[in-house]
């Protein structure tokens, strides 16, 4: 099974713009402000998809330029947000210069894709406000792709909907790597991080039932290093010049679809999910309130 994001993001989509819809009809045009202080293609392209997709689904989206060294300003901008009541979301393309001053400065209830302290602790005790948004996308990936694995024996408690799988996640970083493995834990999964320090990474990745690459290393797991029918899960995105042409390209070799039960590709995979998870974070926030 080789998942197709764009089809799985369109059904949420739908109710997303339902949902966005409903509060216009209260008064409230949910509005989302992003920080762009990265020149970098990348993320000038990450800021303009997730612009069409606000527009598609009736949500403000504000795109604020910045020069990477202007940190104050930028902070005095997530401040003067963080007072406006028509402001639902603040999110901040990383990386950006100051990233740690920056994020101290947004107010965690406006934190919809989760880069706060305080937002990702409330993780670790299991109280969560947001979950970051590519977090939110590989956790409904799996709920998905968990039909494609044997059973692993009587379920006791249905929020420990992992019990008896092994996921391993390569990639460590505070917006993907960490909080997934607690997420994961907390379902029930036996959960082993891997980063670029590590030795040996076959051993361990072959000894998964889910695999979640995060790294941006190209191509950095091979077939011979997955079990015959895993789950993986592809986040990175990398841009590579091949056969004279820029392509984007993830974490994981194509050819690791001979043996895997589920695979994530790149492009169109974990990437409109991610952008589907911001917004549903961004209209729930809305809703609470
Ligand atoms: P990061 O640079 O903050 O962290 C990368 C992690 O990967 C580190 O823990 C590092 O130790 C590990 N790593 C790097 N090379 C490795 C190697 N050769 N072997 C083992 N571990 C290695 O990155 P990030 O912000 O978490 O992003 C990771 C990737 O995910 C990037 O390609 C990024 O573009 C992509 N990304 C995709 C989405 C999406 O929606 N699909 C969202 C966020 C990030």
């Amino acid at each position: 099974m080789i998942f197709d994001g764009k089809i799985y993001s369109q059904l949420r989509e739908v109710k997303l713009a339902e949902e966005v819809a409903s509060l216009q009809a209260l008064g409230i045009m949910p509005k989302l402000i992003d920080i762009l202080a990265d020149n970098s293609p990348e993320s000038k392209l990450y800021a303009t998809l997730k612009e069409k997709f606000a527009k598609k689904i009736g949500v403000t989206f504000e795109i604020h330029h910045f020069d990477g060294s202007a940190t104050e300003q930028i902070i005095a901008d997530v401040q003067k947000a963080n007072e406006d009541a028509s402001v639902h979301g603040i999110m901040l393309q990383l990386p950006v210069v100051d990233e740690e001053k920056i994020v101290a400065a947004i107010d965690p209830r406006k934190d919809v894709d989760c880069l706060t302290p305080e937002n990702l602790g409330l993780i670790m005790s299991r109280n969560i406000r947001f979950l970051p948004a590519t977090v939110r996308a590989v956790v409904e990936i799996i709920k998905e792709a968990k039909n494609y694995l044997p059973e692993s024996g009587r379920l006791t408690d249905e929020n420990k909907w992992l019990a008896g799988k092994n996921v391993v996640i390569i990639g460590a970083s505070i917006i993907v790597g960490k909080p997934l493995a607690i997420l994961l834990s907390d379902a029930g999964a036996t959960v082993t991080i891997c980063r670029s320090t590590t030795i040996n990474l076959s051993e361990f990745t072959l000894n998964a039932d889910i695999l979640v690459s995060a790294t941006g290393a190209v191509e950095l797991v091979k077939k011979e290093m997955v079990k015959r029918g895993a789950i993986v899960i592809d986040v990175g995105i990398s841009k590579l010049l091949r056969d004279g042409k820029f392509r984007v390209v993830g974490d994981v070799d194509q050819s690791v679809a001979e043996k895997t039960s589920f695979l994530t590709p790149v492009p169109g995979g974990v990437g409109p999910v991610t952008v589907v998870s911001l917004f549903e974070n961004l209209v729930e926030s809305i809703k609470i309130k």
